[in-house]
């Protein structure tokens, strides 16, 4: 599955041009011209990473980045500022924030997608679990596909692991239901598999997990969220 990227810009030049890079190389994108529908877009889609011009007209981009970072459910996506060699400070403070890595304006295609391809995989060797992982009573054993309760196995099909593990690997944060069914069942599900399906998915999982079911929160309207404390 491909990654989605979000990308800020207001120079609807710059946008398309890295729209036209990006989707060359299969992600998939967002635009957002401003600061508000850029926040907008990131807690509604979570993307998996942000690209994100610091001047902007309007809230600007460090303030944004601050935003995304203080909100739960945005504040592990990966930030890359855009900025212009005038922006040092700024950059640095946007560092600060959070944002992992900066592109300097102007850029060329090449750089941008080396440095978006490097970012996503820091990210996904920090988002890697252990191979066996205890939480509460619940026991995963990623490479074997187990999971167990007070040591006695649970029979998960191979749907409802992925989504037990895709919370889990979520670290606390909210997942939409769209964002489970792409990451699960992907982008090509027909038409018949539709959000109600991580529901009833949900409810057979929650079934098996018995007294650990409590660990999965449903977040109204929205989607759903591993609960890691007691
Ligand atoms: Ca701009």
């Amino acid at each position: 599955m491909k990654e989605t990227v979000l990308i800020v810009e207001d120079e609807k030049d710059i946008a398309k041009m890295i729209d036209y890079n990006l989707k060359k190389e299969g992600y998939k994108t967002i635009i957002a011209s401003d600061g508000e529908d850029a926040i907008d877009a990131a807690i509604s889609k979570i993307p998996d990473l942000i690209l994100l011009d610091l001047m902007l007209p309007g809230l600007g981009g460090l303030e944004v980045c601050k935003e995304l970072k203080a909100e739960r459910k945005t504040a592990s996506i990966p930030v890359i500022m855009l900025t212009a060699k005038s922006q040092e400070s700024d950059k640095i403070v946007g560092l600060e924030l959070g944002a992992d890595d900066y592109v300097t304006k102007p850029f060329s295609p090449r750089e941008l997608v080396a440095r978006i391809k490097a970012v996503l995989r820091r990210g996904k060797e920090k988002d890697k679990l252990p191979e066996t992982i205890k939480i509460g009573n619940l026991t995963l054993d990623f490479s074997k596909i187990e999971v167990a309760i007070k040591d006695k196995p649970v029979e998960l099909t191979s749907k409802e692991f992925e989504l037990l593990k895709t919370l889990i690997k979520a670290k606390g944060r909210v997942l939409s239901r769209d964002y489970l069914l792409d990451n699960i069942w992907g982008f090509d599900h027909a038409i018949e598999i539709q959000t109600r399906t991580v529901d009833v998915h949900i409810r057979t999982l929650r079934k098996k997990l018995k007294t650990e079911a409590k660990r999965i929160l449903t977040v109204k309207n929205y989607g759903y969220r591993f609960e890691y404390e007691d």
